[in-house]
């Protein structure tokens, strides 16, 4: 690594050293408790996976360029010098870690293992080291924010073909549209992920709810958090907070998303409208009586992985037990307490990553397969992407014999009322 590089890199690491981050970077005393609160180390034994020790790859450096010790008496100061080696070091620990903070749980002092490896995913972009394809996406998604007319008329062509699907779950009313694209002065603004399975079921129980709602032209998923770059993060959130704005509507409602959900949620600031998790509106409708829906249709045990982004991070666990309590007579925990659920192995841009990250994601994550095993459910219900995505590999590889269900599609199906059946034709 030239100097030139060294010394750009070591300018993103001080734009991270808020007084919350010097904390973090400060306080580990090596107490040991975080040690079997990763995943990944539960499941495989690999040292490098504690989060203490992923805290002292970014810590090192901190110690060699930020402290008096360790800029002298490197040896004392355990200071690391930042190079090629380093770049491959922070690289395993931020891409080895889902940013689930289980570990902040444990930790005495609650260091947040996620921060710290927000430095390791700043400087790996800082040198071009980081998963390109999740640029690439986050590019595709900042562009998208930038040139809404484009793709507009395609986009709404698109959704028009769902509309029938989304009648056979909930029949409107002759002259409503199925699914409301761009409705200023919409209570309520939708924001899925691209794909139908995300908005067929929501808009089902939306219309069924009778709510004054829209969809949103963009996608809810924020690439920007994913690889950890703060610029492109914000040019996501924002396009849909200025699309929330010019509506006019009242709330967000963000899909089955965790990380968009999270970063909406913790970032946006001060707005007119409040933000909420899908699983957070649907026990609304339920609790007011808005929908009701059949308690019969799932009769096998069904238990729910939280969604560490909306779970842990986010503070949504009762809600989406609220839902299933309507949904069934058969739900298991898998855990005494939500906090300390295992992750799933597919947060931080694993998922995303695909096939370059599947082994790593299926060994990382047997102490997962354990807990739903050990529930004896047969419906493993969940309410984020990325989870659904990795569940169902992991379903697939240890051969679990579940079905992976997204709680919102399970909701959309047990739906009952006047509008559940097919129109006349
Ligand atoms: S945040 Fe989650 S994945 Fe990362 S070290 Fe902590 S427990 Fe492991
Ligand atoms: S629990 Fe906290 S203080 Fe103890 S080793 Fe882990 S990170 Fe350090």
């Amino acid at each position: 690594m030239d100097s030139k590089t060294q010394a750009e890199l070591l300018k993103l690491f001080r734009s991270k050293i808020t007084r919350t981050m010097s904390y973090y970077l400060e306080t580990c005393t090596r107490c040991g408790t975080c040690t079997d609160a990763c995943h990944a180390y539960a499941s495989t034994g690999h040292t490098k996976y504690i989060a203490a020790y992923r805290h002292e790859i970014v810590r090192r450096l901190y110690k060699k360029y930020f402290k008096a010790r360790g800029k002298f008496w490197p040896s004392v100061g355990e200071a690391k010098e930042l190079n090629d080696m380093a770049i491959e070091e922070l690289y395993e620990a931020a891409y080895s870690c889902t940013g689930c903070r289980r570990c902040m749980v444990y930790c005495p002092f609650g260091i947040d293992t996620q921060m710290l490896m927000s430095i390791a995913k700043l400087l790996l972009i800082g040198a071009n080291a980081e998963p390109e394809i999740l640029t690439l996406l986050a590019d595709t998604s900042v562009e998208k924010g930038k040139s809404l007319e484009f793709f507009k008329d395609n986009f709404l062509a698109g959704i028009k073909q769902l509309e029938e699907d989304v009648v056979e779950k909930w029949r409107t009313e002759a002259g409503q549209s199925a699914i409301p694209v761009d409705v200023e002065g919409a209570d309520l603004l939708y924001v899925a992920l691209a794909g139908a399975h995300s908005i067929i079921p929501a808009a089902a129980v939306f219309n069924a709810a009778g709510e004054k709602w829209t969809l949103s032209f963009f996608e809810a998923v924020n690439f920007g958090a994913f690889v950890g770059d703060p610029t492109k993060t914000k040019l996501i959130l924002d396009r849909i907070i200025a699309e929330a704005r010019r509506l006019k509507v009242k709330e967000v409602c963000i899909c089955e998303c965790g990380t968009a959900f999270r970063i909406m949620k913790q970032l946006a600031g001060e707005q007119p409208f409040k933000v909420s998790a899908i699983t957070e509106v649907h026990a609304r409708y339920l609790r007011e009586g808005r929908i009701k829906v059949d308690k019969t249709l799932f009769s096998e045990p069904v238990t729910y992985h939280d969604p560490c982004q909306i779970a842990r991070n986010a503070g949504v666990s009762d809600e989406p037990r609220y839902i299933l309590q309507q949904l069934t007579n058969n739900f298991r925990e898998m855990t005494d307490d939500p906090r300390y659920n295992w992750c799933c192995g597919g947060g931080g841009g694993l998922v995303a990553l695909g096939e370059e990250t599947l082994d790593f994601r299926m060994k990382s994550a047997k102490v997962k397969v354990d807990q739903v095993k050990a529930s004896g459910a047969e419906i493993l219900s969940t309410a984020c992407e990325n989870c659904h995505t990795q569940l169902s590999n992991l379903n697939d590889h240890y051969k679990m014999g579940v079905q992976v269900h997204f709680l919102s599609s399970m909701v959309a199906d047990a739906l009952i009322g006047a509008g559940k059946e097919r129109p006349a034709s």
